[in-house]
């Protein structure tokens, strides 16, 4: 097998413009979850289908030959370690530059890993163990959650002001119970509407 095996931008005639086009008929992206990868998260995607009525999980699209061609459901799935912005941003400019991206729902969820240390505490124990320190590598505020509607504004500001993230987004931010399995809105932040 070619090591060119698979690459879209290998095929012949390929084009990037006509390819967006399919990309966005082929799958109906409209909402991006970023959420833990705690596994009593693991229910968030379906949580914020009802929430937002979208369809999850959805069904795979395959074309006449059995290939894979794309799917039903438009929720897109970005974990990151306690839900955190700051690791979604390159997946949200590329998601919406392929398929589209109308809604980024970023979801926190009670009794996260990322409640149970402080950023010092990390510091301290990596200089520690690893000989090194990486307090210029991560801003504290992204490591460790101390406050719920705290970590949420941060968060939906962190998308909404990144230069990669297209202006006709809506950004929210939710905490996620994981006993009752709920979400509660914390941050709306709407796209401008056009004129
Ligand atoms: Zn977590």
């Amino acid at each position: 097998m070619s090591s060119e095996h698979g690459i879209y931008a290998k095929l012949p005639g390929f084009a990037e413009a006509p390819m967006r086009v399919a990309f966005h008929q082929a799958i109906p992206l409209k909402t991006v979850v970023v959420y833990c990868p705690d596994p009593r998260a693991s229910e968030i995607p379906a949580a914020v289908a009802r929430e937002f009525d979208q369809v999850w999980p959805g069904e795979v699209v395959r074309d006449e030959t059995g290939a894979k061609v794309g799917f039903t459901n438009n929720i897109g799935q970005v974990i990151t370690v306690g839900g955190r912005a700051i690791d979604a941003l390159r997946s949200v400019t590329v998601l919406n530059h392929m398929l589209g991206v109308e809604n980024v729902v970023i979801v926190h969820h009670t009794f996260c890993g990322t409640t149970a240390f402080t950023p010092d505490g990390l510091f301290e124990a990596f200089d520690q163990e690893e000989g090194a320190d990486i307090r210029h590598l991560h801003a504290p505020v992204d490591l460790a959650i101390e406050d719920f509607e705290q970590s949420l504004r941060h968060d939906v500001a962190v998308i909404r002001d990144a230069p990669g993230t297209p202006k006709q987004i809506n950004v929210f931010g939710y905490i996620y119970d994981i006993d009752t399995e709920t979400l509660t809105k914390v941050v709306e932040d709407l796209a401008p509407v056009t004129p």
